[in-house]
């Protein structure tokens, strides 16, 4: 029977016997070989299907143990800001759990999908005028004010189950990859990736560390440019911040994997988005898709090494923001029922 990542990695995990088992079995998720994307480069290419997880993004993997703790801890209820896979995440492990959940969210920049689940889950939900930097404030606000537990990536416990995710890669793989694009939002999920392979590294599970990459979009890339952005804007929602919560992490993740971090175009994610659902069968949201983007950059620049084996980590679902496709992709023809109109369109 498949099992959560408290009782999949708990021995790696600062848990105790006091700890509720909480899981709505998250982690294990595929890590599917890419055929035809990027093939004339020689790589060896996978992608971890983090969209595979219960609320349909990796953030549950690291939401588990923060609720789980927060309950040990004997809290009355979860606060997040959140760009949405936060917030739907915090929401179904507060309802599995039993206790309240509230999210601040960036008005009118959450996509469709997540906002529902949110609402569902049973979250008191509050759109507030400003970016995710400034929800974020309040999130902390109301914790410090409300006493109740906040659960954005500066609660430790995200980033540790979080580094679940690079210890399947490894088992999978019996050994770390060469390299492992991931996109960069508030820097944590590269943070945890980073510690998780030193982890697997230091403890004899793994050989080496792979170059992590951070992609971010054009955009909102404070940590490409090195310093804030105030205003930051992509239709990748997810990685819409511009003051990562855990840039020094992040940029220390990338000088010791000998990585880098890069910028991708609004236009390059679509395109990669369309790329990867249509030669792999593998539906992700824009944000994830950054990665994808990233790598065909690379590929198109020479610098896909021949043989090397690496990872893009696709971070959310598609169906998050079904609407997405719907800005390069055209309406489906609509016709009478009639089988001799739809065999005109069928046959064009
Ligand atoms: C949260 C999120 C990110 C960004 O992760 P950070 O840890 O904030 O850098 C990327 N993609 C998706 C789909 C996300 O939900």
């Amino acid at each position: 029977m498949l099992t959560g990542i408290i009782q999949k990695y708990g021995e790696f995990l600062p848990i105790s016997s006091g700890t509720p088992r909480l899981s709505l079995c998250e982690g294990s998720t595929p890590l599917v070989r890419l055929r035809r994307l990027g093939e004339e480069t020689g790589a060896e290419i996978y992608a971890k299907i983090e969209g595979a997880n219960p609320t349909g993004s990796f953030k549950d993997r690291g939401m588990v143990l923060a609720v789980a703790k927060a309950l040990e801890e004997g809290t009355k209820g979860v606060v997040c800001a959140s760009t949405g896979n936060t917030s739907a995440s915090a929401a179904a492990y507060a309802a599995a759990a039993g206790i309240r959940c509230a999210v601040l969210l960036p008005k009118g920049k959450v996509a469709l999908g997540k906002l529902s689940q949110a609402l569902a889950f049973g979250a008191k939900a509050v759109c507030i005028e400003g970016n995710f930097d400034a929800a974020l404030q309040f999130a902390r606000q109301a914790a410090a004010e409300l006493g109740v537990t906040l659960v954005n990536s500066v609660n430790p416990y995200r980033l540790w189950g979080q580094r679940s995710s690079a210890w399947e890669i490894c088992d999978d793989l019996s050994d770390a990859p060469d390299w492992l694009i991931i996109p960069v939002g508030n820097a944590g999920n590269i943070s945890a990736y980073c510690a998780g392979f030193e982890f697997y590294k230091e403890t004899g599970r793994s050989t080496r560390l792979p170059r992590l990459i951070g992609v971010q979009a054009e955009g909102a890339a404070p940590m490409v440019r090195g310093a804030p952005v105030s205003f930051p804007e992509t239709l990748a929602t997810a990685i819409r911040i511009g003051n990562p919560v855990s840039a020094d992490k992040a940029r220390r993740a990338v000088e010791l994997t000998n990585g880098q971090f890069m910028a991708v175009t609004d236009q390059e994610i679509l395109d990669a988005q369309r790329k990867l659902a249509c030669l792999e069968g593998i539906f992700a949201e824009p944000a994830s898709c950054a990665t994808a983007a990233a790598f065909l950059k690379l590929a198109g620049l020479g610098k896909m090494q021949k043989g090397s084996r690496g990872v893009l980590v696709l971070t959310g679902n598609g169906l998050k923001d079904p609407e997405a496709p719907m800005h390069y992709l055209p309406e489906p023809v609509c016709v009478p029922g009639s089988w001799d109109a739809i065999r005109e369109v069928l046959s064009r």
